[in-house]
């Protein structure tokens, strides 16, 4: 395990040396045969200190997630239709988890609170944090750890703005006095009490709250993927894991479509340095993904493939400007951008060329929008000529190992044009971690298959 600490700072008193953090997901807790895995895992390491519970999620294919059924639950109170047979469907889960894990969490008198709450019109927010809460409390109760509910301790201001400094200090404070506990994700309170979630998938968040707070020596994200892989295996036939990659790889990974991990739950851990660690609960053997500094990601860069991974999105438009002497005219892009916010539309690249520029558009954004855009530019900003490629995708071959080696684009775009992939757009990030090409949607697969292949080895699909 890689130590975040500079030299010399290694095993301070009071640095968090030994406390793990461990965020389970939800097919981790979906009923009791997963928590005792679960537990079996917590109980491996008597440094998983601290540890934060999804809701129940899926138990099989076509289950459904406790969340969904909260918020399908409010969705018939808001619809004045009866919500009592959903309410009965998620009680019946966690009572017969309960049961079945022979423990006392109190399942059915909260059940009782929370129906009187639904009675006097709780909200969805309320709703939907209850899937956790219970989670949380069968699993303390199960482990005999303290429970500690998120409720005053992750912080939003009264607009729902998440307040990292409060939230940083009144985990700190109520964890600092417990050796075990188990936190429930996914929400928090305004400086009312009332609840706040975060977004869908939102408990990474809690966990990599807590790893900060409580200055962890890392944050394990227990999910039911052996960590990232190289490419969508949907695509790619069994594609190699990542073993270890940097938050600004996964980064641009995430951004390209690549999803284990919400978002937003990097930026805190990676400010404290605290590497990420995504496990699968249904095979503890496995080492899954580390995620790491740049730094650290670059000190092993030795003996690692030239690229960490390959990742793309369909359906992006791409509006290609050209204007004679474009660079010679002050706020020609200035007004290009103008026009595009003058529809609130937002841009993904803009990679530019002599007298072309291009601007990539993800189409959810356009919306029966694109011609009055062109027909501005044409107008407004007075382009020579514009033209629009429809139904594109954009793929990102991504690796902070790319910058240092020679030859990387060449067998990307070799690899492209021996399977007649036609490239319609180019843009390499400044950072020289990734190339982002634009090849037609239905060229998508062919080009990831292609691009793996040549980096990594042979396809088998
Ligand atoms: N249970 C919430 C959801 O399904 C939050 C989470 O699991 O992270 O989105």
């Amino acid at each position: 395990m890689h130590r975040r600490f500079p030299g010399g700072m290694e095993g301070k008193i009071g640095d968090g040396m030994g406390i793990k953090v461990a965020k389970f997901g939800g097919t981790s807790v979906a009923d009791a045969k997963q928590i005792g895995k679960t537990v079996e895992i917590i109980r491996a390491d008597a440094d998983r200190r601290m540890i934060v519970v999804s809701a129940p999620g899926k138990r099989f294919e076509t289950d459904t997630k406790i969340t969904d059924l909260l918020y399908l639950l409010k969705t018939h109170m808001e619809q004045n239709a009866p919500y009592g047979q959903v309410l009965q469907i998620v009680r019946d889960r966690f009572l017969e988890t309960e049961r079945e894990l022979g423990v006392n969490a109190d399942v059915a008198d909260e059940f009782r609170i929370i129906e009187a709450r639904l009675e006097e019109g709780a909200s969805a927010d309320y709703i939907a944090s209850r899937g956790e809460y219970l989670s949380a409390k069968i699993v303390a109760a199960y482990l005999g750890y303290d429970f500690v509910d998120a409720a005053g301790l992750i912080c939003f201001n009264a607009k729902g703005r998440f307040l990292p400094d409060e939230t940083r200090q009144a985990l700190g404070a109520a964890l600092s006095a417990r050796d075990r506990a188990v936190l429930p994700g996914f929400y928090g309170t305004h400086p009312d009490g009332t609840i706040k979630t975060f977004s869908r998938g939102g408990s990474d968040i809690t966990g990599a709250l807590v790893a900060e707070a409580v200055n962890a020596e890392v944050y394990e994200n227990w999910t039911d993927v052996s960590g990232f892989l190289m490419a969508d295996p949907r695509i790619v036939e069994n594609p190699k894991g990542i073993d270890f990659i940097s938050y600004k790889e996964l980064r641009e990974l995430s951004y390209m479509g690549a999803s284990v991990l919400h978002e937003n739950a990097i930026y805190p851990v990676r400010l404290a340095g605290i590497p990420i660690n995504i496990r699968n609960t249904n095979r503890p053997e496995e080492k899954g993904t580390l995620i790491v500094s740049d730094e650290i990601a670059k000190e092993r860069a030795g003996g690692r493939d030239i690229i960490t991974g390959i990742a793309g999105n369909r359906d992006f438009t791409v509006i290609a400007i050209y204007k004679n002497m474009m660079s010679a005219e002050a706020g020609f892009i200035r007004r290009v951008l103008g026009i595009l916010e003058d529809y609130d539309v937002s841009v993904e690249h803009i990679p530019s060329g002599v007298d072309t520029l291009s601007l990539v558009i993800a189409d959810r954004y356009l919306d029966g929008k694109l011609d009055d855009i062109v027909d501005d530019i044409e107008r407004k900003a007075q382009a020579d000529s514009v033209e629009v490629f429809e139904n594109m995708s954009l793929i990102a071959t991504v690796g902070s190992g790319m910058a240092s080696r020679k030859g990387v684009s060449a067998t990307l775009f070799t690899a492209l044009a021996n399977v007649g992939v036609n490239i319609r757009m180019i843009d390499q990030g400044s950072s020289e971690m990734n190339i982002i090409v634009g090849v037609e949607n239905a060229d998508f697969e062919t080009a990831i298959k292609a691009i793996y292949a040549a980096f990594i080895g042979t396809d088998r699909a």
